[in-house]
């Protein structure tokens, strides 16, 4: 192994060479086994005694994150391709290792860090909380409990039909002929029903690639958590909230992740967010491959997991590259349940491009005895609770004598990543479309949560952004925020955007000290002011 030393202010800097392309290396403070991706590390402080000190104090931080603490660095990371020439990360001292992952955070203060050697991280885990044992994961008691909990809701659903005396039939349908439809059971029994209205509800199903090995190595978000085995090193296809979300789930649990992205984070939301969404993952240690897509899975080796090669071809030239994982879960969007259900006996219209349904505001279909709600609809949010109300509310005004419409509008919705990203309203891009950019303002700061200061992880990573509309009194029309528990924040402040919150009622508003959420009670930037919103970090 090659060693080489570098030098920043009173720190001394050993750095090995980079481990072969793809590969994943261990890293381990001095006298502290906790098992993280990257470099082996050894850390510690100015004064020889507290030599390796640090990494008890960290807490249960996440793998691969900085776990600077009174000027301790106790991890750091290495990408392959960013070390490229180790010699590079040595000239450049301090500063240039934090910005090729090396050494980082506290490098500035002045301690001696050394990369020993690389080992292959078998069983990564977080480090364990000050006075306590390292935490192990196992992943058949996670899936198990996960799958024992999905049982018992599935359960509770059908019990609660009962008490309703609705009939639940657990078989495939399709339309025959209006107003009836032909139902398959698994073992191909079949039954007819007719009725007077009829509510679509299929869902969608994940879309694979249709490339050579994808349906016969690859997984999908809906395997995940069936999983009989720990998928090891993971490559998610896709950069939706559902890839994002997997691939940040994996990564928290100390797998190697790296997301193949075809164009960009998160289509749909805010850019700017979904950009501050992508640099947080990566903070944790989750690798992107941008402008990227598959077109060929090879299975090296069997196993649970197995080995697979990846070939991907560059979205923008010709370039190819190869990698091997343990799993490649396809997170590249999904398919409605729409082709087989016989609508176009009926004439209900689907859409040609996307395959779903179009709606008037009553989720009526082309055919007026049928209505459809959730994921099948065309241009409406694809969330569980928005599937939920809009049926309620269709019941509601169908057998109830209501007249309530749902609004497909002021929708709150969190991407589930490490941090979590929520969100109320209109993106930037969308409110400037609606409102036009000069009748807007944007409020926005970066904010450092009390429980990170302690731990002196990053001060300018959270964001909370607010968009308002100038000409409706600066009434709040987007909602943003990336921190923790961004969802618990989020539902608040949505109740209060249905309620018609301006920057007024919110400056108005007294926060709760010290909360994340508190920080939209004191939003004083503008963006067009271009005044600096940096918190000061350690
Ligand atoms: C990985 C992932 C994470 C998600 N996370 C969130 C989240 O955090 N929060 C959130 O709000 N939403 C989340 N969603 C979205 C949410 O799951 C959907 O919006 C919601 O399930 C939509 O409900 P639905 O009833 O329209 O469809 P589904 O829940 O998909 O239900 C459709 C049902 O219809 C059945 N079906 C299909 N065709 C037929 C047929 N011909 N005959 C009979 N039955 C049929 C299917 O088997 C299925 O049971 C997530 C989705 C995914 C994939």
């Amino acid at each position: 192994m090659d060693v080489f030393k570098g030098e920043s202010g009173t720190s001394e800097w050993f750095i090995a060479a980079a481990p072969p392309a793809g590969s994943s290396v261990r890293l381990r403070p001095h006298r502290h086994r906790w098992g993280l991706w990257g470099p082996l590390v050894r850390s510690g402080s100015r004064r020889p005694g507290e030599e390796g000190h640090a990494a008890g104090l960290c807490g249960p931080i996440p793998p691969r994150h900085v776990l600077g603490s009174w000027g301790h660095v106790c991890e750091c990371w290495l990408y392959p391709e960013e070390a490229d020439a180790p010699g590079r990360a040595a000239r450049a001292g301090a500063d240039r290792l934090q910005e090729v992952r090396l050494g980082v955070q506290s490098a500035s203060n002045g301690l001696a860090c050394e990369v020993c050697d690389f080992t292959v991280a078998e069983h990564p885990s977080r480090p364990p909380a000050p006075g306590l044992s390292p935490v192990k994961h196992s992943w058949a008691t996670m899936t198990e409990a996960i799958q024992s909990h999905i049982g018992s809701l599935s359960w509770g659903h059908r019990l609660a039909l009962r008490e309703k005396a609705v009939t639940y039939v657990n078989s495939y349908g399709e339309f025959v002929e209006h107003h009836k439809v032909k139902a398959t059971n698994e073992k191909g029994q079949e039954a007819f029903y007719t009725a007077a209205k009829f509510v679509i509800a299929t869902g969608e199903r994940p879309r694979y690639l249709g490339i050579q090995g994808d349906k016969e190595y690859c997984i999908t978000s809906d395997d995940l958590f069936s999983l009989p085995y720990c998928p090891g090193a993971t490559l998610v296809v896709g950069a939706s909230y559902v890839a994002l979300e997997c691939a940040g789930f994996l990564a928290g649990l100390g797998l190697e992740v790296t997301v193949m992205v075809r164009s960009v984070l998160l289509r749909g939301f805010d850019r700017e967010m979904a950009e501050k969404v992508g640099a947080s993952m990566q903070q944790l240690g989750v690798r992107f491959l941008r402008k990227f897509m598959p077109v060929e899975v090879q299975q090296l080796e069997k196993g649970l997991p197995g080995r697979l090669k990846v070939v991907a071809k560059s979205t923008e030239g010709t370039e190819t590259m190869e990698g091997v994982y343990n799993t490649v879960l396809l997170a590249v969007g999904r398919d409605s349940c729409t082709k087989k259900l016989g609508l176009e006996k009926i004439g209900v219209n689907i859409s040609e491009k996307t395959g779903k349904i179009p709606v008037n505001d009553e989720e009526q279909t082309s055919v007026p005895y049928i209505y459809a709600v959730g994921d099948v609809l065309e241009g409406k949010p694809q969330l569980t609770p928005v599937a939920v109300q809009a049926g309620k509310l269709l019941a509601r005004r169908l057998f109830g004598g209501r007249s309530e419409k749902c609004d497909y509008v002021s929708v709150p919705t969190v991407v589930f990543t490490p941090l979590e990203y929520g969100c109320c309203g209109y993106s930037e891009e969308k409110a400037s479309e609606v409102y036009q950019a000069e009748n807007l303002n944007v409020y926005h700061t970066l904010f450092w949560p009390l429980e990170w200061t302690v731990a002196c992880r990053d001060s300018n990573t959270c964001y909370a952004k607010i968009i308002c509309n100038k000409l409706e009194n600066d009434r709040v029309v987007g909602f943003h925020v990336l921190g923790p528990n961004a969802g618990e924040i989020t539902q608040g402040f949505a109740a209060a955007m249905k309620c018609g919150l301006t920057k007024q009622l919110l400056d108005d508003t007294i926060g709760i000290h010290p909360t994340c959420g508190e920080v939209f009670t004191t939003l004083e930037i503008t963006k067009a002011s271009g005044l600096d919103i940096t918190q000061k970090g350690c």
